[in-house]
């Protein structure tokens, strides 16, 4: 046999096969928590296994334990279930709501947490969608990110050290930029953009989580399509140009692709990937019907995205990574 042929060789330690490529840590792991407004609530979403929304006063008995095993990072989502929904999502920014009072009972219950926060509108408007809408029904770029821009302003005010626009309007990146330098937060936020975030079927259980789904029509007109390789480029790229810090991927696992090429085209920035609710449930339903072991395919599908380039990952398993990682050898 050929001396070249033999890699064997460099791989047959548990240790070495460490080496192999970059590993994913605590530190990589960002945890989707959902925040409604009646303040003692913990409601379980029988779509998403384990996973629940929290009132504020249940997130130090909830996050507590997290945060003693070493989670770094939460990224919340507002889920409004008795607020007053309006066209223009007026309820997103309310000081009252559930996201800005979970930022704040956060910040002073855990200081060492970094904060991330979605933001979008669709939570918050009548008709459902992630903007305003014209009376043909069809999207109002300018006043949609101006809104945006206010609302991420309004996280950064009370606290959130990064804010994470979901929404895929163009142009909002440049807005909530501008607005946070004009404003003094262009220092004390990051800005982290879903940029090529796909109209995908894995979102179901998400919106049975955050009560999202638009009242009419899809997101189809500003979301990706799943065969967009060039429109991903297009965004990530712009992006970058617009000033975004961290750039996202959304959903993870069918877009590793995409995600390569965004470690490729904003190889200077943190690069973010969204394990998403469709992504989580299925992974946990292939383990519960014996296909695999629910761990070691939480592993794979994680260390995948880590593989392909990301050093961020969005991820419900968090809470158990937080064990596996001190467990793996
Ligand atoms: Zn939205």
């Amino acid at each position: 046999m050929e001396i070249s042929s033999i890699l064997q060789g460099g791989y047959q330690h548990p240790l070495s096969r460490t080496w192999q490529g970059r590993q994913l840590n605590k530190s990589m792991l960002m945890y989707p928590i959902f925040i409604t407004d009646d303040d003692d609530a913990r409601v379980e979403v029988p779509t998403l296994p384990g996973q629940c929304r929290w009132g504020v006063n249940r997130l130090e008995g909830f996050l507590g334990p997290l945060v003693k095993k070493g989670l770094a990072s939460v990224i919340l989502f507002g889920v409004p279930m008795k607020c007053q929904k309006d066209p223009h999502g007026g309820p997103a920014d309310d000081p009252n709501g559930p996201v800005i009072q979970a930022i704040k009972k956060i910040r002073q219950l855990f200081p060492d947490l970094y904060i991330a926060t979605d933001v979008c509108l669709c939570e918050y408007t009548s008709h459902g969608h992630c903007g305003y809408l014209r009376e043909d029904q069809t999207i109002d770029t300018e006043l949609s990110i101006a809104r945006i821009a206010e609302v991420a302003l309004a996280y950064a005010k009370a606290g959130a050290h990064c804010v994470a626009p979901s929404d895929m309007m163009d142009g909002r990146i440049q807005a909530i930029k501008r607005r946070l330098i004009d404003e003094g937060y262009g220092n004390r936020c990051t800005l982290m953009s879903y940029s090529a975030k796909f109209a995908s079927a894995l979102y179901g259980p998400f919106r049975d989580a955050a009560g999202s789904s638009p009242s009419f029509g899809n997101r189809k007109c500003y979301q990706l399509p799943p065969n967009a390789k060039g429109l991903a480029r297009r965004a990530i790229k712009r992006d970058v140009n617009e000033g975004a810090d961290i750039i996202m991927v959304k959903p993870a696992l069918p877009y590793l692709d995409v995600i390569s090429d965004a470690a490729e085209l904003a190889r200077d920035l943190p690069l973010a990937c969204y394990q998403v609710s469709g992504e989580y449930a299925m992974v946990c339903a292939g383990a519960t019907q014996g296909v695999y072991d629910l761990r070691t395919m939480a592993f794979e599908t994680c260390e995948s995205m880590v593989r392909a380039g990301a050093t961020i990952i969005l991820t419900y398993f968090t809470p158990q990574f937080l064990d596996w990682l001190d467990e793996k050898p």
